[in-house]
């Protein structure tokens, strides 16, 4: 049996510790026939810690403690004991922990980690200033297991004793002042997870001047066998394909559906967590009650019949209105649809899209740019007098949804396709942009990332929801933040992430991604003027660019174009004007920034005010951001520019590059004209006299001068060098 004897080596430990020798002689029953010290100093003569690990970062050793060293991390560090001699199942993990001048790290515990320890899997117990917290590690994702524990005195200790016991499924950690041995508190989770594997340590960037000790890691049994899903407890499984149906890999929260007459049988408490009402698949009405590991045991113990735990519930579970709207097709109003009924999915968008092209076919097409992973395709609608046909006007591009959960930034491109479709022959302003102007709008860039959330995982946050690691499984970790997979900046960091698991993980390679790819080539075909992409939930209009380290063109014309959309725009239901922020923090690879280094377009990311509020908030929010688009389609066909056509005598467009010589570009930009006609279009910051110098291979360069009011039209040939 093995309870005993763990209970017997806890005691022991406690013990040990109460009379304060805590780095001497180690736990006195220790029995080594039964247990097994792993690492560490658990028998007086074992040599400290230190030495046998992998690690990521500077970690430096003096007498067997750990410490940053001097330089400066950039993000997280690891120190890990060697993979395969030192796994730990049931047991207790001991160390010490120094806050330093600033606490922010953790002792890792039962993890897997391949070459890369970034991409752990496993747990850890993590500290910041505030105090402690068990967390998960699945595939280099951490999320937070259980509640955080405040620790009010933890950054003035001078030490921390840390005790992690190791029971199958229970995991608990106490924490002691390491000089008083003061208790300051325990924290306890029942995660059936992963069942064993390696000790450690993690330290986050913010860590300064920490120190760490790994006293004793002991197991009680042998280590598990490292085969998927055949742990020695039947039960414990690690989460893939053949995980048990009913385990929830994804933290301590669960949803739990119930039958609905079944509601008034809760412990009056979790009848208040009841957050939703269904009708199942075979037609019963069921509730579903959000709560805890604690919760879901006391439903169970109420006599409450449960047809199903999960965590791992999609958007849609929450949302009857988008249920409803899903089931039907869009809701005629008499020049358009209504788009107030509810958020959208990629069919639902299809279909609004169509139908606003068979209303508007004079005035629209409908054009498919290519297909995601899974086959979904990517929309765009192209607006414009004459849409059939690739007229020589400024291109301009409004885009939404880069990213899976933020459904309010699907509704801003669409928003702003129907009022400019229902404004077209009423709106004197609106009239002159569709014809002059090509608005593309393409409201969801990101179909299989927002059918994920929508419709199989509240974790699905960003990404594009491919199977990286070709399990066959879309797992919602999984897939690439399309906008950190565009080529200009791609793979700076910070900025973006080459670990898959990570949130912002940016592929392997940059335009790896078919939206990408598919956005990149029409950018490619249309260099447009401007474009926005809008998202969620920061208030802000982000100017390019935002890569760190990279000098704008000087004058940036694109960020005193921003400040007039600023100025234009009107109070968000947050009550907040959304606001240029020029460096809002550093991101690579984004669709701004390419768009702006290959073309020249001016390129935003405006961030509404709300992450999917109510539909109410919804509409006044879409309603409250239409100045800002205004601004920049009325900014971009009045001028003040500089448009026209390279061509050659006899009239063949030229692919030259077009530079204004007043802009000093700084960052290697080679701004062209068209392929298909020649044509480009240069915005500046105000009117006056302009030189616009235009060159090409096997063309002498040509550099002539122009005065700018509004939209200017200059036409320049080329004549062979
Ligand atoms: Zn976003």
């Amino acid at each position: 049996m093995r309870a005993p004897r763990l209970v017997a080596a806890v005691i022991a430990a406690l013990c040990w510790l109460w009379v304060g020798i805590a780095t001497a002689s180690g736990f006195p029953d220790f029995d080594p026939d039964r247990e097994r010290v792993l690492h560490g100093r658990a028998l007086p003569k074992q040599s400290p810690v230190a030495g046998d690990a992998d690690l990521i970062g500077p970690w430096a050793e003096h007498d067997g403690q750990l410490d940053l060293g001097s330089e400066e991390g950039t993000g997280n560090r690891f120190w890990l004991v060697k993979k395969g001699t030192r796994d730990v199942a049931d047991g207790l993990v001991r160390a010490r922990l120094s806050p330093g001048k600033r606490i922010d790290a953790s002792v890792i515990f039962r993890a897997q980690a391949g070459t890369d320890l970034r991409e752990l899997s496993g747990y850890e117990l993590a500290f910041d200033v505030d105090g402690a917290r068990l967390m998960r590690w699945d595939n280099g994702t951490v999320l937070p297991v259980g509640p955080a524990l405040e620790i009010p005195r933890v950054q003035r200790a001078a030490s921390l004793e840390v005790i992690i016991y190791l029971v199958g499924p229970q995991i608990i950690a106490t924490v002691y002042d390491g000089d008083s041995l003061d208790r300051l508190g325990s924290l306890a989770v029942h995660e059936t997870t992963y069942a064993d594997g390696r000790v450690g340590f993690r330290a986050g960037k913010k860590a300064e001047a920490m120190r760490f000790g790994l006293l004793s890691a002991m197991d009680t049994r042998a280590p598990a066998p490292k085969a998927k899903g055949s742990g020695r407890y039947g039960s414990i499984k690690r989460y893939g394909l053949d995980a048990d149906p009913g385990t929830t890999p994804f933290g301590n929260t669960r949803f739990v559906f119930i039958p609905n007459a079944a509601v008034r049988d809760l412990p009056g408490d979790l009848r208040r967590n009841v957050k939703s009402r269904l009708t199942a698949d075979d037609g019963t009405r069921q509730a579903v009650v959000f709560t805890d590991t604690v919760g879901f045991e006391r439903i169970k113990r109420a006599g409450v019949e449960v047809l199903a735990a999960d965590s791992n519930v999609p958007w849609k579970t929450f949302d009857p209105d988008y249920r409803a709207q899903a089931a039907k097709g869009p809701v005629s109003t008499r020049r358009g649809f209504r788009l107030d009924l509810s958020y959208k999915n990629v069919d639902m968008v299809g279909a609004i899209l169509r139908g606003y092209q068979e209303k508007y076919a004079d005035i629209s097409t409908l054009v498919e740019l290519g297909r995601t992973h899974q086959g979904r395709p990517l929309w765009a609608l192209k607006i414009s007098d004459n849409p059939t046909t690739a007229e020589s006007e400024p291109s301009v591009l409004l885009n939404g949804s880069h990213h899976a959960s933020e459904l309010l930034s699907v509704e801003y491109p669409l928003d702003a396709a129907a009022q400019i479709l229902e404004g077209y022959g009423r709106d004197r302003e609106v009239t002159r942009w569709v014809n002059g102007m090509e608005i593309w709008v393409v409201p969801m860039v990101n179909p299989d990332g927002n059918w994920m959330f929508l419709e199989e995982s509240r974790f699905a946050s960003r990404k594009n929801g491919r199977d990286t690691n070709l399990d066959g499984f879309h797992d919602p970790f999984e897939g690439i933040d399309l906008n950190r997979n565009y080529g200009f900046g791609w793979g700076k960091t910070p900025g973006s992430n080459g670990v898959t698991g990570s949130k912002y993980y940016r592929g392997p390679h940059p335009f790896s991604e078919p939206e990408s790819w598919a956005m990149a080539s029409l950018g490619d075909q249309q260099h447009f003027a401007a474009s926005i992409s809008f998202h969620t939930v920061g208030n802000a209009i982000f100017v390019p660019y935002t890569v760190g380290d990279t000098q704008t063109p000087d004058p940036n014309v694109p960020l005193v174009i921003a400040k007039q959309m600023e100025e234009s725009g009107l109070e968000q239901p947050n009550g907040r004007f959304i606001k240029v922020r020029a460096n809002g923090y550093p991101v690579s690879g984004s669709d701004q920034d390419w768009l702006m280094h290959s073309f020249g377009t001016a390129a935003y990311i405006v961030e509404g005010s709300h992450h999917n509020p109510s539909l109410e908030v919804r509409a006044r929010a879409v309603e409250a951001t239409r100045p800002l688009w205004r601004t920049l389609l009325g900014r971009v066909l009045t001028g003040p520019r500089i448009s026209g056509h390279v061509r050659t005598a006899d009239g063949a467009p030229v692919e030259a590059t077009v530079h204004v010589k007043e802009i000093q570009l700084q960052a290697g930009e080679r701004w062209t004209a068209r392929a298909r006609d020649g044509r480009f279009d240069r915005l500046v910051s105000r009117p006056g006299r302009y030189t616009l110098e235009a060159s090409a291979p096997g063309f002498a360069p040509a550099t002539v001068e122009v005065k700018v009011r509004g939209a200017t039209a200059i036409d320049i040939t080329l004549e062979p060098a």
